[in-house]
């Protein structure tokens, strides 16, 4: 299988024989851009993959580190002339590297290079605890809502102990990326989604839509989730919350376990019977871009191929399907100068961009700021920001600057990672606004009208 077999596939080889060099893609990389390394930038870190499935350099030291480096935001695909899919290869390498750790449940040792990968086993330490501590939140705590909403609870508790003041004055000396796990904590809400009874249409019925709650976003966000499911009501649909689906598996790809990643990618399948539901639909950028990968994380499944194009062919984010079914717009007025950032999964990934500024654009009141760099990053990039901190601040810095740039009351974000680093970043970066979901502010605009 393509994932499987990495490095050895024609599939990859094809892939990464069509970068032509140009280099039109490096003003786009926010770490090139930071660095001005070449092995920081897309056409590098290209080379450096063709040089691994060569043979000729380990998958560790400097590959590894250039690989780790790498955000995922895709910038580079849209910027690419030569249709160059860097996400899926980097995709692959991530696998391979995961495959080299040996930590890939079911891995296959094909390849001659992973065998010469094994010197990763003496990574240092560090590194290792690091991959160790993903893994367990990969398989232990995000595919299970009730640990999620467990961990939700502890952390409202700290909130209301006040223990965030004192954590502020001891965090300066511990290491950055506790400093970041801090601040980019929402307030927590408890009042999470009762998932046990579809919500009805609260309008003339349109249809029936499935939602997919996110982990996170079930645990950390109940807020942005209540209000996709209360406009999705308001314009006449009724929501389900099939029971057995799970964690996308965008955070499985991105450690390099594809084979996890195709086992939450079976579950959901399974859980979202596709033919009975108008949509399934979905509010952050980086599940949605893994929930519409399904059908290339299982092309070569016997079982799931067709099922998983079927399941794609239904996924939506909140923004694509409502920019066409917003059949009672919201009337009530929001005064507000609000500035929207893109998630990068959602705007080079899906390709969703023109969407989420329409429905803004339908709030009455609402003056919409565009940012001067709208495609870069804000370095949040799923737990980028916990394991490359400093790049991280970095990307988000420039990205600060640009909000500050156009002094806006709200900065809207469309995905849980950019929601979370846009509350650490106004801390950060001491900008007087309130970050919110697109659905959140239609809601508000709905509210005021009732
Ligand atoms: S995915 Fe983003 S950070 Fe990585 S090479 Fe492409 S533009 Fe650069
Ligand atoms: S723009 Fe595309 S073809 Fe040109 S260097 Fe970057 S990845 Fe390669």
């Amino acid at each position: 299988m393509f994932h499987h077999t990495r490095f050895a596939q024609p599939d990859f080889r094809r892939q990464l024989d069509q970068c032509i060099h140009c280099g039109l893609c490096l003003p786009a990389c926010p770490t090139y851009s930071i660095n001005q390394l070449e092995m920081d930038s897309p056409r590098g870190r290209i080379a450096l993959m063709r040089a691994a499935a060569d043979g000729r350099i380990a998958l560790d030291g400097a590959f590894q580190e250039h690989i780790d480096l790498c955000l995922g935001c895709r910038a580079c695909e849209t910027a690419c002339p030569s249709g160059v899919q860097y996400g899926l290869l980097l995709e692959t390498a991530k696998a391979a590297l995961a495959g080299a750790r040996g930590e890939e449940r079911g891995a296959t040792a094909a390849t001659p290079q992973s065998t010469a990968a094994a010197s990763l086993h003496s990574a240092p330490l560090a590194s290792r605890l690091s991959h160790i501590i993903q893994r367990f939140g990969l398989r232990e705590l995000m595919p299970h809502r009730k640990r999620l909403r467990l961990l939700a609870r502890g952390l409202w508790l700290y909130q209301r102990l006040g223990l965030t003041k004192i954590a502020q004055r001891v965090l300066p000396s511990l290491p950055p990326a506790l400093t970041t796990m801090e601040g980019m904590a929402p307030p927590i809400d408890l009042d999470f989604l009762d998932l046990s009874r579809p919500a009805p249409a609260l309008a003339p019925r349109r249809g029936k839509v499935a939602f997919f709650t996110g982990c996170v976003q079930d645990a950390f966000l109940a807020g942005v989730n209540r209000a996709t499911v209360r406009v999705l009501q308001r314009n006449g649909y009724e929501v389900h919350f099939p029971a057995a689906q799970t964690c996308c598996n965008a955070a499985a790809l991105h450690s390099g376990d594809v084979t996890f990643a195709q086992t939450l990618a079976r579950q959901n399948i399974d859980a979202f019977p596709a033919d009975e539901f108008a949509a399934i639909i979905n509010n952050a950028g980086g599940c949605g871009a893994a929930l519409k990968g399904y059908d290339h994380l299982l092309a070569d499944d016997p079982v799931y191929a067709v099922r998983a194009r079927a399941f794609v062919a239904k996924v939506k984010d909140i923004s694509e399907f409502l920019v066409d079914h917003l059949h009672n717009p919201p009337t009530g007025y929001v005064q507000a100068r609000v500035a929207y950032v893109d998630s990068c999964h959602l705007r080079h990934g899906q390709k969703i961009s023109k969407q989420p500024r329409a429905l803004l654009r339908t709030i009455p009141g609402i003056e919409l700021v565009e940012l001067a760099q709208p495609d870069m990053c804000c370095g949040s990039a799923g737990i980028y920001n916990l394991l490359q901190p400093e790049m991280a601040n970095q990307v988000l810095d420039a990205k600060l600057a640009d909000i500050r740039a156009v002094n806006p009351g709200i900065i809207v974000a469309a995905n849980t990672g950019c929601y979370m680093q846009m509350i650490y970043g106004v801390k950060r970066g001491g900008l007087r606004a309130t970050v919110l979901h697109v659905v959140e502010l239609l809601e508000r605009s709905y509210a005021n009208a009732a």
